[in-house]
């Protein structure tokens, strides 16, 4: 409560700007996601690996835009080719230069993906492929997965949300074999898709491991049902997502956040036998219409994006360096406490506390909950912006002296945690 008193005494502009909010947003907001107690801090600015608020602190980010901020703020590569494209006008009416190509660099990445349609978001694109498999197998029910959250109408976190599209859901626990297998000897035809996280991102992400993905491949492959990965965050991991680090490929794959470099976008594709049923030329064809599915900024973003800066092996190289740093951490806590947990993989990093690793979305603590609550008032007070639910999101500015600098902070604050615990 002191430090909450502390955080409000010093971010007085943000509350009046909150209160202004209020008049027009319900609780002043657009993204419930964004909530904070007692109000979030306004940001005025972002530059590199830093952000700037209304009251003049600077933090560096480790919101990352829940990971769609993977280029930093101000990339110039993409500031280049967003105004180059601008120039030419931003809403054109047709097929412009830019889309195929964004389209072949992603299918050229991603292994599953033959064939690309895109869209405005990661929700719109995990609904859209929802749909998509619903059509092309015939059946109805979707296996998701306890915690898991694949957009704002397919959320699952302690099992149904009311805002969810009325799809005929089945919720099994992450990370348990057995479980999927038995769902697919009593259900087996009547399952359209299994969708999955390969991190369980929202839930804290826990990262999926080798044979439960699997064992969803050979499920959905011998009932004939769609396995689909949500790459949205993890499309980051690696040269090829999660996908081409584990060798297993999905039939289709959604992806979005940092892939329209800081602009709106969200993609889905997959088997061309899949997405060919999309093509205007076949008689009977799906339609997918979308006013901004094609937009100039988004497109000339990505393309920049994928081509110039996160290029394959720099991807590559940025999993191993933040991989090594997630390591540390995780080394660093245990030695304040054996029930720290440092989780996810590579730039997606949680922490938890528990007296087990954590497998599965339901497998929170109250300790965990009360630790970052604890890491997002220290971090805001001491330079480090972190999630408000305290999820730690690298991105390609930070140097090593910028994760120096959070780590020390997140060490600290668990040394803290344990006395006021
Ligand atoms: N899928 C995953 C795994 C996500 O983390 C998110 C967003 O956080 C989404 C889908 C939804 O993407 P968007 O916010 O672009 O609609």
């Amino acid at each position: 409560e002191d430090l909450k008193d502390q955080y409000a005494a010093e971010n007085p502009r943000s509350r009046e700007l909150m209160a202004e909010a209020e008049s027009w947003m319900p609780g002043g907001n657009t993204r419930s996601v964004l909530h904070f107690d007692p109000f979030p801090l306004v940001i005025e600015k972002g530059e590199g690996a830093k952000l700037y608020d209304v009251n003049g602190h600077v933090m560096l980010d480790c919101v990352g835009e829940f990971s769609a901020g993977l280029y930093g703020h101000s990339e110039p590569a993409i500031l280049k080719a967003v105004s180059e494209a601008m120039s030419s006008g931003i809403v054109l009416g047709g097929p412009n230069l830019y889309e195929a190509r964004l389209a072949e660099l992603v299918c050229k990445r991603f292994a599953s993906m033959d064939l690309v349609r895109f869209c405005n978001s990661g929700t719109e694109a995990n609904v859209l492929a929802a749909v998509t498999a619903r059509e092309v197998t015939g059946r109805s029910a979707i296996v998701v997965f306890d915690g898991a959250y694949h957009g704002g109408v397919m959320t699952f976190a302690g099992g149904q949300n009311p805002m969810n599209v009325p799809f005929d859901w089945i919720v099994l626990p992450y990370n348990d074999p057995a479980a999927a297998r038995e769902v697919f000897i009593k259900n087996g035809r009547r399952i359209a898709a299994v969708f999955v996280e390969p991190v369980l991102g929202a839930a804290g992400n826990i990262a999926g491991t080798y044979e439960f993905l699997q064992t969803l491949r050979e499920e959905t492959e011998k009932s004939g049902s769609l396995l689909i990965f949500d790459e949205v965050k993890t499309s980051r991991l690696g040269g090829g997502g999660v996908q081409g680090i584990l060798g297993i490929t999905p039939d289709m794959t959604t992806l979005g956040k940092y892939l329209g470099g800081g602009f709106t976008l969200g993609a889905f594709g997959g088997r061309a036998d899949i997405m060919t049923r999309f093509n205007p030329h076949e008689p009977g064809s799906l339609k997918h219409a979308g006013t901004f599915n094609n937009n100039v900024c988004s497109m000339a973003a990505g393309i920049a994006g994928l081509s110039s800066v996160f290029t394959k092996e720099r991807a590559e190289a940025f999993l191993k360096q933040s991989e090594s740093f997630r390591l540390r951490l995780g080394e660093a806590l245990t030695n304040v406490h054996p029930d720290f947990h440092v989780t996810g993989l590579g730039s997606l990093i949680s922490i938890h506390f528990a007296s087990v690793e954590p497998k599965s979305g339901a497998d929170t603590t109250k300790e965990t909950r009360q630790f970052r609550d604890l890491l997002s008032l220290k971090g805001l007070l001491g330079g480090v912006a972190f999630t408000g639910r305290g999820d730690i999101f690298l991105s390609l500015p930070m140097t090593d002296s910028d994760m120096e600098i959070i780590l020390k902070l997140i060490v600290s604050t668990a040394t803290e945690y344990l006395d006021f615990r």
